[in-house]
Order: structure tokens, then C-alpha cells, then sequence
């Protein structure tokens, strides 16, 4: 239990206080971070009986931070109160920092080439859970001179849309409660199709990514186990309602570059297909290490390569910079490991 599961409602009856009051204490937890001692216009023995309370805590402890890039990117591991760990990781960028959280610890997912996969499930995390990473983050933030958190990807540890209540109520407490536009925060998903098709049917706001990795159902299956049962015609036509039924939605296509596997030409003419259709941005990666052996990032010549054939049949296409490699921090590589 994080202090950031207590809604306003709650709030108010578990410490009998009027509506006026819980929506001052909400507003503490968020606006100011949660930092009851510099409140004011609280009484005293109320903000006493706020810090006393057990269930009313912070559930994260910080367990150990590690930089890399030159101090721009920071990984954090958290130990959560049953000692199970998450990792988050903070990206600076000289015109805006983002936030990359865990919304469970391990992953049931299993992808081949992914090392929280390879540590397994332990939990869902609670909202408060996902959305205390954050807060904390924005502390660390204030108290180190660098920038507020600008944008939030749900890219780490644990698949977000099997644990949907959680991650998406979190989602509104970033959008509502910490006015981070809905644009800014994305939701990636190795493609849980009946939870797509409930984000459709909730007309929700923040943007989506998919990780698809193969573009055919052979290949996909191989990497991306779950592919069995939602296949890449699913996953397609979900994907079209998604985007059919609000005209403002784009997607993004996720897609780690790895050698002799998925960086084909055969595999890249197929992807600007399906890219094509969804109207997709397609952001390329090269496969980061992971104690799986078996897997090679693709060479430069096959990424660039792989990149302008989706170029020249007119797909938006990024080739991304990792960061975090070199402390596992790199998208893939968050596992409890060191
Ligand atoms: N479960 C969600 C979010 C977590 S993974 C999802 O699948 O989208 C975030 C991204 O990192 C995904 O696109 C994932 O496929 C990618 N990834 C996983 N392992 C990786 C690795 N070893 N190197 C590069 N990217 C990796």
C-alpha cells in the first residue's frame, strides 16, 4: 500500500476529515510531492496524525542509484515494502527529461531477447506503486538542479496493459494531478489485444506504442512468445479500431534491431507495410545486452540499411541512440541484476 492509493474519498473517511480538508491533503501529495511537513494551513496534530499513520507511507524505498551518459541518465532501483524490486530510469535531454517506469515487478511476457522476461513475474504493481516512481523522481529532480519531468513512458519493467487498471489509473493521476499533458505520456504495449480494444472503447488519451519486433508471424512468434496467441492480423485490426475511431491518435511501432533475426530486408518491407497502414512512427533500436545469450545487436551497415528501405517506401522512421547500456539501464535490460 502506497500513501498515492488513497483517493480523495478515501482520504476523508480514514481520517475523518472534512471534503474540504482531503482535498487539501490530495493536493499536498501531488503539488508539493507529499512533503506534509512544509504544510501550511493544516493543522498541526493533523499533519502529525498524517505522518504517523502506517498505511499513509511512501512504499518505495531507494535502493540504489547508478549514472551513466555522462550523468544524463539514471537508473534507480526501488525496494517496494514486501522487498520485491522495480527500477525506473530518468533520461535528461537538453530540451526535456523523461521518465521511464516499471508497472510490475518481473514480466509474464517471457520476450526472448528482454531481461526482465528472463527474471520472471513477482507482481503487479498498485497505482499508488507506479505512480510513487514519479513523485519521488520529480523530488530527486528538485533536489539535484535538474529539470521537471517533462514526459513519462510506460517502458519498464512488466507489460502495462496486463495490469490495466493500475497503469491506466496511474496515467490519469500523471494527466490529472501532475498536469503532464496526455500527449506526453505513453503507454507501450507488447500487444495484449482485448486490452487494446478496451483502450479503444475508453477513448483514452495517452499515446501508444507497440512493440512488434517481426513482421511476419513466424518471426514475431519466436521473439515475442505472446504473438501466439493475439497474431500480427489481431494485433493489426485492433490496432485500426484504435485508430479509427479517434482521428487525433497516433501510434508508434517499436522495433529492436536484432541480427540475422529481424533486420531483413524481407522484414523491413513487410514492417513498412504494416506501418504504412496504421500510419505508423517507427522507432528503431539496436538490441541491448542481456545475460541471454543467443542474440547480437544488428551491425551498423544492417540498421542504417534497414532504416532507408523504410525511408525510400515513405515511413517516418527513427534510429534511437540507447542510453543506459553500460549500467543496464537500456530498455530491456532492467532486471535485478546489480
Ligand atoms: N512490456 C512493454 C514495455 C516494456 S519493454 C512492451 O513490450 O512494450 C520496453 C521496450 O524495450 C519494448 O519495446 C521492448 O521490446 C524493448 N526491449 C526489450 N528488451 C530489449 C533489449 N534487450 N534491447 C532493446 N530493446 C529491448
Amino acid at each position: 500500500m502506497s500513501i498515492y492509493d488513497f483517493s480523495i474519498e478515501d482520504i476523508q473517511s480514514r481520517f475523518d476529515v472534512e471534503p474540504y480538508r482531503s482535498c487539501q491533503i490530495y493536493e499536498l501529495m501531488y503539488r508539493h510531492l507529499g512533503n506534509f511537513s512544509k504544510a501550511t494551513g493544516i493543522p498541526k496534530s493533523l499533519v502529525a496524525k498524517l505522518i504517523d499513520c502506517e498505511d499513509f507511507q511512501n512504499s518505495l524505498s531507494i535502493g540504489k542509484i547508478s549514472k551513466c551518459d555522462n550523468d544524463q541518465t539514471e537508473k534507480f532501483l526501488f525496494e517496494l515494502k514486501d522487498k520485491k524490486v522495480v527500477e525506473s530510469v530518468l533520461m535528461h535531454y537538453y530540451n526535456r527529461s523523461s521518465v521511464c517506469i516499471s508497472t510490475q515487478s518481473g514480466c509474464k511476457m517471457n520476450c526472448s531477447f528482454c531481461a526482465t522476461g528472463q527474471m520472471g513475474f513477482k507482481r503487479n504493481l498498485s497505482k499508488g506503486e507506479i505512480v510513487e516512481q514519479v513523485i519521488r523522481l520529480m523530488q530527486y529532480c528538485i533536489d539535484n538542479g535538474h529539470r521537471p519531468i517533462t514526459n513519462i513512458v510506460f517502458m519498464g519493467m512488466g507489460e502495462p496493459l496486463d495490469n490495466y487498471e493500475n497503469s491506466i489509473e496511474a496515467a490519469w493521476a500523471f494527466k490529472n494531478e501532475l498536469n503532464i499533458g496526455a500527449k506526453h505520456i505513453t503507454v507501450s504495449t507488447v500487444g495484449i489485444v482485448p486490452a487494446i480494444k478496451r483502450l479503444t472503447e475508453e477513448n483514452l488519451p495517452f499515446r501508444l506504442a507497440v512493440s512488434l519486433h517481426g513482421s511476419d508471424n513466424e518471426t514475431r512468434s519466436k521473439i515475442v512468445p505472446i504473438n501466439k496467441k493475439y497474431p500480427l492480423e489481431m494485433l493489426i485490426e485492433s490496432l485500426t479500431e484504435y485508430l479509427e475511431s479517434n482521428r487525433s491518435r497516433r501510434l508508434s511501432l517499436e522495433w529492436t534491431l536484432i541480427k540475422d533475426v529481424n533486420d531483413t530486408q524481407d522484414q523491413a518491407v513487410k514492417l513498412a507495410k504494416i506501418a504504412k497502414k496504421l500510419r505508423a512512427h517507427v522507432n528503431l533500436i539496436y538490441l541491448n545486452p542481456t545475460a541471454k545469450i543467443g542474440y547480437n545487436a544488428s551491425q551498423t551497415d544492417a540498421a542504417v540499411n534497414f532504416k532507408s528501405i523504410l525511408e525510400n517506401l515513405n515511413i517516418n522512421v527513427t534510429l534511437r541512440k540507447t542510453r543506459g547500456q553500460s549500467i543496464n539501464a537500456a530498455c530491456g535490460q532492467l532486471a535485478y541484476m546489480n
